[in-house]
């Protein structure tokens, strides 16, 4: 039995008070105690957050993290480990906003993964097909490449420690859902790849989906076999909205 997860990626939003108002909305939630719940803030907000979620049992990650573990002289980035001393547990990598506005490819996104391994982060691998790619019928192959570029490279059993997020790309951020049947193909494809080389490993990884994913859709989505939860963004940024996302996920 694998336990839910609901992630709240909130990207490139928020001010210290719009941050401040969303903090005591989620401490106003009953969020339940079966779900794992996490929330990804801006860099900038790390620290407010962590502070202001005091007694909640919410998790704190970051959006992104350097290609190197611990800290040096790479100007603008964030290290893993700078991440961990800011008390975050978690790390996105390789979100499809990444991925296609800033060019990060297999190789950069398995460096990071790995570096958010050696410091201490569970990272969160994100992995998923273009609208194109899903009409040429391509979207288990592309989503495949994308988990085999870290497997290949860092052995399958770094997902003893770390979520997978099926996010399609069409369904970021337009509105635009994938079907809990076509998301369940997807994230069956995903363990079954996994399952190749450690079966019992891959009945354990927790598998969300992303895209949005709203209190009405996320129930639904989250009956699926193979889905474990959610990453969800705008949704993330209504406190009333997200608990009832997290409420979904444990029913
Ligand atoms: C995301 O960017 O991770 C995401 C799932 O966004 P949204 O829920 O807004 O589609």
């Amino acid at each position: 039995m694998r336990r839910p997860m609901v992630a709240g990626n909130w990207k490139m939003h928020g001010t210290r008070a719009s941050v401040a108002e969303l903090i005591n909305g989620l401490n106003q939630q009953a969020l339940p105690a079966g779900v794992d719940v996490a929330v990804f803030p801006s860099c900038l907000h790390i620290a407010q957050v962590v502070d202001g979620l005091v007694g909640k049992v919410v998790a704190v990650g970051a959006q992104d993290c350097a290609t190197e573990a611990h800290q040096g002289a790479l100007t603008g980035e964030v290290a893993a480990s700078q991440l961990v001393d800011a008390r975050c547990s978690m790390v996105l990598i390789g979100h499809s906003e990444r991925r296609s506005l800033l060019a990060e490819g297999d190789e950069v996104v398995t460096r990071k993964f790995a570096a958010a391994q050696s410091a201490g982060l569970m990272p969160v691998l994100c992995v998923g097909e273009t609208l194109a790619e899903r009409e040429a019928g391509q979207t288990l192959d592309v989503v495949a490449a994308q988990l085999a570029a870290v497997t290949e490279s860092l052995g399958v059993d770094v997902f003893a420690d770390a979520v997978i997020a099926y996010e399609p790309v069409w369904a970021i951020g337009t509105g635009l859902t994938a079907s809990p049947e076509q998301a369940q193909e997807v994230h069956a494809a995903i363990r079954a790849q996994l399952a190749a080389k450690n079966a019992v490993l891959a009945g354990k990884v927790r598998i969300l989906y992303g895209g949005s994913v709203k209190a009405a859709s996320a129930a639904e989505l989250f009956g699926m076999p193979d889905i474990d939860g959610g990453l969800v963004g705008g949704a993330s940024l209504n406190a009333d909205e997200f608990g009832a996302i997290c409420r979904a996920a444990g029913s």
